[in-house]
């Protein structure tokens, strides 16, 4: 059985006066975590305050990236091993604002990847079909590149505890959500690759989400879909009334 998994991305918005009445007003009222895990993506200015929280709550902490050495000569990144001692729960890697303001190629999102593991946190990967030059006649070919490099040289027992977010850079932030099926289809697909990749019993357990304007109307069809088991709201999840309603979407 796969919890479903509900994550908010604030990307590089809100202040920190918004931060702290945003996690005042979700005290007590997300679901169980047994039911629907919750998650936010914070930029590491909001890191310490969200981890604080979430020892009380059963909010789970994101960061929105990291680099992919612990320690160094690095200035201006944010070291893995920093984010794990500062008990974050989960690392999101390779969103598309990453791969096109910053370069961003699943060869890093690989390294970065295996930093995180290492450092005992969970990474979400995030692909969609722009991120791979193969083209072939089956439209939908376009994930074995972004998974099976992200994934290059990681065992199938962390291969098993990653998430993986199906998010296409033209329904992020436009209002335009992807279709429930064209979701259900490139999820299943996502699936089948890491069944090849590794096998079924992996493919089984890792959880894919869709990602891309989601928001209340529309996350409890999606959440219906088999291989959909959650979602990535961006600018929904800016508003505690908004996210709550998505993470209460079975309510
Ligand atoms: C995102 O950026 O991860 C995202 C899903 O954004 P939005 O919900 O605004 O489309």
């Amino acid at each position: 059985m796969r919890t479903p998994f509900i994550v908010g991305n604030w990307k590089m918005n809100l202040t920190l006066e918004e931060v702290d009445s945003f996690l005042d007003q979700i005290t007590n009222k997300l679901p169980d975590s047994n039911q629907v895990e919750c998650a936010i993506a914070a930029s590491p200015i909001f890191l310490e305050t969200l981890t604080k929280y979430c020892k009380n709550s059963p909010l789970k902490s994101s960061a929105e990236n990291c680099f992919y050495k612990d320690k160094g000569a690095y200035t201006g990144e944010v070291s893995p091993y920093a984010l794990s001692e500062m008990g974050v729960n989960y690392v999101m890697l390779g969103h598309s604002e990453r791969r096109k303001y910053f370069n961003e190629t699943n060869k890093t999102v690989n390294k970065k990847l295996k930093a995180v593991l290492q450092n005992h946190m969970i990474p979400i990967i995030c692909c969609d079909e722009t991120m791979t030059k193969q083209k072939t006649d089956d439209h939908m070919d376009w994930v074995v590149n972004p998974v099976a490099e992200s994934l290059n040289g990681v065992s199938s027992k962390d291969a098993q505890n990653v998430v993986i977010g199906y998010e296409p850079s033209w329904a992020i932030g436009t209002g335009k959500s992807a279709s429930v099926s064209e979701t259900q289809e490139a999820c299943c697909l996502i699936r089948k690759t890491i069944a090849e990749l590794y096998d079924e019993k992996v493919a089984s357990k890792v959880r894919i989400l869709y990602g891309g304007s989601v928001n209340d109307k529309n996350v409890q069809e999606l959440m219906q879909q088999k291989d959909v088991d959650g979602v990535l709201a961006g600018t929904a999840s800016l508003k505690p009334k908004e996210f709550l309603k998505i993470v209460n979407y079975s309510k």
